[in-house]
């Protein structure tokens, strides 16, 4: 069975102090929950929390002793030296972060990354043996314009195709079109089914059936406590990646529940 996730990114969003009292407080109320579910045949999803890099060593430390995942949300494309104000995958394993965001669209649109810069940042957190979680979407006049598939075979060409099959089992596609991010303008199931979906037969035209049945397929884009539980319910979406509502525990409490 792949494995479900709800991913929380919280961007540049809370202060070490802030970070740090809600997932305490996260941490505790997941663990209620979690008691709770544990007599249903219910299976609680991988948590994963992407907090900005100052807040990512504290949280690694915090986060073993509950099974929760830390993300960061970006790493640099190289290795290590002159890179100014840059963050090494190197850097990011050596406190225990355990996946990486990259080719989101915010990093795509504001600081200009392409999929080639990205296809890179991949391969420095594989080399890394973290795990990647790679966001691709499209824009909404691409969707207006019936490019909508176009437009995604492109960005998984050119951000994964060069992958080994070992390495493609490490990553987590994140869909998240563009129009949808952080506009309260969610896709709707059936949207998201059609491109998940799409997503998992270009993933098997390239790596096989068997690779493409097991890769973890998430939404992200508006998804709250009141259109999630309908968005986890089709069967290509394993989870979601949440922006707005993972930035209180009650939003994102209820956005994992959704997924059991
Ligand atoms: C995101 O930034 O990855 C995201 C999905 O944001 P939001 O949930 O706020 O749309």
């Amino acid at each position: 069975m792949r494995k479900k996730i709800i991913a929380g990114n919280w961007k540049m969003n809370k202060t070490h102090r802030e970070g740090m009292d809600m997932l305490v407080h996260l941490f505790k109320m997941l663990d209620f929950e979690t008691s709770i579910i544990e007599d249903t045949n219910k299976q609680m999803p991988e948590i994963v929390i992407a907090p900005p890099y100052l807040i990512v060593e504290n949280a690694a430390l915090l986060a073993q002793a509950w099974d929760v995942k830390i993300a960061a949300q970006n790493c640099s494309s190289e290795k290590e030296g002159a890179f100014t104000g840059e963050i090494s995958a190197a850097m990011l394993k050596a406190v225990k972060v355990n996946y990486v965001i990259v080719g989101h669209s915010e990093r795509r649109k504001y600081f200009h990354e392409t999929n080639q810069d990205i296809a890179k940042k991949i391969d420095r957190v594989l080399e890394n043996d973290l795990l990647v979680i790679c966001c691709v979407g499209e824009s909404l006049s691409e969707r207006e314009a019936n490019k909508e598939f176009q437009s995604i075979t492109r960005q998984l060409e050119e951000c994964l195709f060069h992958l080994s099959a070992d390495g493609i089992t490490k990553v987590v596609i994140a869909y998240e079109p563009l129009w949808a991010i952080g506009t309260g303008r969610n896709a709707t199931p059936d949207q998201a089914q059609e491109m998940h979906n799409y997503i998992r037969s270009v993933v098997s035209g390239k790596f096989g059936k068997d690779i493409s049945r097991k890769i973890s397929i998430l939404y992200g884009g508006s998804c709250n406590p009141k259109n999630a539980k309908q968005i986890f319910s089709q069967p290509d979406v394993d989870g979601g990646l949440i922006g707005g509502a993972s930035l209180e525990v009650r939003d994102f409490l209820d956005v994992i529940k959704a997924i059991l």
